[in-house]
């Protein structure tokens, strides 16, 4: 049986391939990044990946076999001890360091992605300069100390890192329906990061996955999904940099009056003059005029 191994925050794109990789007669092995610093919702992703393995486990549909979830990466892989749960493995020594070696060799790496001017700025809402988040860091790292292909859940809609890779590279669709990058068309530090990521779900919008959870008879694991970078009270904030997307692509039903709330103060200040001006000091500042060029 094939293994497929898959970046899972439990959020509601990497759980939609999640649910396509369970109908499917394969062995998955999901692998969790922690983050540096204590992510405030890591508890709640490690909840609600728990709580959707148990449901895929036991689906009608579900072909796939599921293997432990891997937890990789975190502050010198610092494992706090009341996180794991029967479906999660820790990582032997090996593999951790490993990894870890990695991690610090694409972080220096990273760096001089962002020194150099090969600075892209994304288009949630406002556009705003952006380099590799820790996460794209970590997921490259990972696939490349294992040198084996990773999939990573990240949509059509996802403009930000979606716009990156075709801006500095060309995405090309392999025989097993996965996209990559073209090692010949990509910029050769963009390429070395991403070599052994697959892109599985880059030509579905957000707004198709929704309509395939509910029409696959998935709703309830849909629901379960977490999508909030910094929880407030255990809930959504509404104001973060996943919330504000989930509002805007249809999921206002997820939140509660309180988060909408900071949503609506959220974008009042993304509309004032103050804001405005910071950003474009930001660009000023970030983006080399080489750069520039190709977005005026
Ligand atoms: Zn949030």
């Amino acid at each position: 049986m094939k293994q497929v191994e898959i970046f899972w925050t439990g959020g509601f794109d990497s759980t939609f391939r999640m649910v396509q990789l369970s109908q499917m007669d394969v062995s998955i092995r999901p692998i969790y990044l922690r983050d540096f610093t204590n992510r405030k919702s890591e508890k709640n992703e490690l909840e609600a990946i728990a709580a959707i393995y148990d449901c895929l486990r036991v689906h009608p549909k579900t072909k796939a076999t599921f293997l432990p979830i891997q937890l990789v990466g975190g502050e010198e892989f610092r494992f706090s001890n009341n996180v794991p749960n029967e479906h999660i493995e820790m990582p032997s020594n090996e593999t951790a360091k490993k990894t870890w070696e990695s991690m610090r060799s694409k972080i220096d790496k990273n760096l001089s992605i962002v020194r150099e001017g090969k600075i892209f700025r994304g288009t949630y809402g406002l556009n705003r300069p952006m380099s590799f988040s820790y996460q794209y860091i970590g997921i490259s790292a990972y696939a490349n100390a294992h040198n084996a292909n990773v999939e990573l859940g990240f949509t059509k809609s996802d403009a930000a890192i979606r716009k990156t890779l075709e801006c500095f590279g060309k995405i090309i669709k392999e025989d097993d329906g996965r996209y990559c990058l073209l090692k010949d068309a990509t910029d050769p530090d963009l390429y070395e990061m991403f070599k052994n990521i697959r892109f599985p779900i880059i030509d579905l919008e957000k707004t198709e996955i929704k309509e395939l959870y509910e029409k696959w008879g998935y709703q309830d694991i849909a629901d379960l999904t977490w999508f909030c970078f910094k929880p407030i009270d255990g809930e959504p904030c509404g104001q973060c940099v996943t919330c504000v997307p989930a509002i805007r692509e249809g999921m206002a039903h997820r939140f509660s009056a309180t988060a909408l709330q900071r949503y609506a103060k959220f974008e009042e200040r993304e509309k004032s003059v103050e804001y405005l001006e910071k950003v474009e000091k930001m660009y000023d500042t970030l983006l080399s005029s080489e750069i520039r060029k190709q977005f005026l």
